[in-house]
């Protein structure tokens, strides 16, 4: 199917980005889009007003959110059905991504209806150009979900990714998401983007055991992380290394945390993988 993002004589769905934190990043096309379309959806209509007052939009604000966007998918689908003109925002950055829209949008494209997407700012691609890690090719995953096991299954399926990997996540659980990386992924490269656009932007390059070691990280904040290389895999030659020290005469523990430094990999996380290799063996 293809469809027209200006079929005037429908309505049209429009999806547009907001600014990351510095209000100045809103593009003239996004600020004349919302001033003329027919209704605004937000995800926090108190967090748009200040937003929309800033740039004296007076259109009509409505919400749809995580909580009401399946009773409301329809609804705003047939207003553009009907022929409104309806625009799309949530707190910041893009709609859809890691944030609600998505069902609309999906919604609307098997109907033909006419989308048409204002881009501006994104936390995870914009961290992902100043991280100084390989912008491509890339994954972006988001948030890793709140529960450890959870997370850690999430982390065991995405190491294997050779790509650099954007991930989302909040000043209270970071501590324990970069614990469960270095035991899943090793002491990979990562690059930590706080409070991109605001006056405390800030970029933290290092290992993932150099930046657990910085203690209070606040604010928004991205997670760039290296993807899988041969050097940091938890199989194959690392285990090798171990038997070839142990053969030269080193205790194992000591092999084991010779090999860690050698492979740029988590010690505890390469004792419990020689263990298991071992009984395998
Ligand atoms: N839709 C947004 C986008 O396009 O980037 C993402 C929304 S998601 C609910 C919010 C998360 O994005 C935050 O928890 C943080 O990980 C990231 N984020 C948003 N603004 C940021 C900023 N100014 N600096 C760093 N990270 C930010």
């Amino acid at each position: 199917m293809r469809t027209r993002s200006f079929d005037h004589k429908k309505g049209i769905l429009y999806l547009v980005a907001t600014p990351i934190g510095n209000l100045s990043d809103f593009s003239f096309r996004a600020v004349e889009t919302l001033k003329l379309v027919d209704k605004i959806y937000a995800e926090d209509t108190r967090n748009s007003i200040v937003l929309l007052k800033h740039y004296n939009i007076e259109t009509k604000l409505e919400s749809y959110h995580e909580f009401n966007q399946d009773e409301k998918t329809l609804s705003i689908v047939k207003e553009v059905e009907d022929g409104m003109n309806i625009a799309l925002i949530s707190d910041a950055g893009l709609p859809v991504i890691s944030d609600p829209g998505y069902k609309v949008v999906s919604e609307a494209r098997k109907r033909g209806l006419p989308i048409s997407t204002i881009p501006g700012a994104s936390a995870g691609i914009s961290a992902l150009i100043a991280s100084g890690l390989a912008p491509m090719p890339y994954t972006f995953y988001g948030f890793l979900d709140s529960k450890k096991t959870k997370r850690v299954s999430e982390l065991n399926e995405l190491k294997y990714i050779p790509h650099t990997i954007i991930f989302y996540e909040a000043p209270h659980r970071i501590k324990d998401t970069l614990e469960d990386m270095l035991e899943v992924f090793g002491n990979r490269n990562i690059c930590l983007a706080r409070e991109l656009t605001k006056t405390f932007e800030e970029y933290i390059n290092g290992t993932i055991e150099d930046v657990l070691k910085i203690e209070g990280l606040k604010g928004e904040m991205v997670l760039i992380v290296e993807g899988y290389k041969e050097s940091n895999s938890m199989d194959g030659n690392p285990f090798e290394k171990i038997d070839e020290l142990i053969h030269l005469g080193y205790k194992p523990n000591e092999a084991i945390k010779e090999a860690s430094k050698l492979f740029n990999m988590d010690r505890r996380a390469l004792y419990k993988d020689y263990l298991e290799y071992k009984n395998r063996k």
